[in-house]
């Protein structure tokens, strides 16, 4: 079975664009992949969260990735500063990461330009850490979106060099794996753009009722269709978009009637689409609730991950040492 691994970043509450963006297909994938998922809380200290933020984002990150159905014994999930052999590699990684090439990824630029008081170590070497993650594990597959493309590239680069430099096959490249292929992009409910949490227009899977009740009642519309069968400005048919995700085909079909006869009411579909919402998050909301409060079980999980990632992890560094010239 091929291996996947994907490292999830630590920055806040999952919602709506998360799972149907993301999380959904990792769900899928523990049953067609060997799966592994990991939280990136050493990549996390490049912004220099407190240790209180670190510990919240890891239970946080547990629960919900549990909660959406991700099974800790199928697909073990772990925290990266718990598996030690990564940081060893990373190391050896760095030895052979040129500052012009790290200097020129497109996701350093950048943060560079928008943080130029916090241009650290860590961000440079962002790509040789991520290398280290999936090396260690020897994965067939990463899945990435766009934005990490360039990474992937700098992994791949990392691990021929290492070959060439040892003269040996040891490292294979590890492909991008867009399991994302129909590009499902959850709309926000500001009216335009994607949902998103810098946004400010996520819906959460933790969001209450009350909650996504107020948010769906205050997303943006027009004034209505002034034609018949009209086609829909993005306003409304990023409503529509999320009632496709979270509606019955049949709800779906009626307010799609009544949009195109002109008898809509939006205060009507907003109802029906906040309800739906609801029951959508409700059972997954409460699971959340149920593992944050468990801690002894997310501990469990963590350690059982940690366990196996770092055996893993390891071995490989047990041959990486022995090709470098260290031990006997
Ligand atoms: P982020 O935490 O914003 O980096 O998102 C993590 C992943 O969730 C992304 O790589 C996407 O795969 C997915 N994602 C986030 N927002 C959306 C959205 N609005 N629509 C679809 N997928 C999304």
């Amino acid at each position: 079975m091929e291996k996947v691994i994907s490292g999830i970043r630590p920055t806040g509450n999952l919602h709506l664009g998360n799972y149907f963006g993301a999380v959904k297909s990792f769900v899928k994938m523990q049953d067609e992949y060997d799966c592994m998922f990991f939280i990136a809380d050493w990549h996390s200290l490049t912004t220099h969260p407190t240790p209180e933020d670190i510990r919240r984002s890891v239970r946080t990150i547990l629960s919900e990735y549990l909660a959406c159905g991700i099974d800790p014994e199928k697909a073990p999930i772990y925290v990266q500063s718990d598996v030690k052999p990564v940081l060893e590699l990373y190391l050896y990684l760095n030895m052979n990461a040129y500052l012009g090439e790290l200097e020129r990824v497109t996701s350093f630029k950048e943060k560079a330009r928008t943080q130029p008081d916090n241009v650290n170590a860590g961000l440079l070497t962002y790509p040789t850490l991520m290398a280290a993650d999936v090396l260690a594990h020897k994965a067939d597959k990463v899945p990435v979106g766009k934005d990490q493309e360039q990474n992937m590239e700098m992994m791949r680069l990392f691990a021929r060099r290492f070959n060439r430099i040892y003269k040996v096959e040891y490292f294979k490249e590890p492909e991008s794996f867009h399991f994302n292929q129909k590009a499902v992009k959850v709309p926000g409910l500001n009216g335009s753009g994607k949902m998103g949490k810098s946004e400010g227009n996520a819906i959460y899977l933790c969001d209450d009722e009350a909650t996504i009740k107020k948010k769906v009642m205050r997303a943006v519309t027009d004034a209505g269709p002034t034609m018949l069968n009209q086609e829909k400005p993005e306003v409304i048919q990023n409503l529509f978009s999320l009632m496709e995700l979270v509606s019955t085909p049949d709800t779906y079909a009626y307010f799609d009637d009544q949009y195109n006869n002109m008898s809509i009411r939006y205060g009507d579909l907003k109802k029906q689409l906040a309800a739906d919402i609801n029951a959508f998050c409700a059972p997954i909301r409460e699971r959340i609730q149920a593992y944050q409060k468990d801690e002894d079980y997310l501990n469990r999980v963590a350690k059982m991950g940690a366990e196996r990632a770092t055996a893993g992890a390891e071995k490989t560094l047990q041959e990486v040492r022995q090709i470098i010239g260290f031990g006997k």
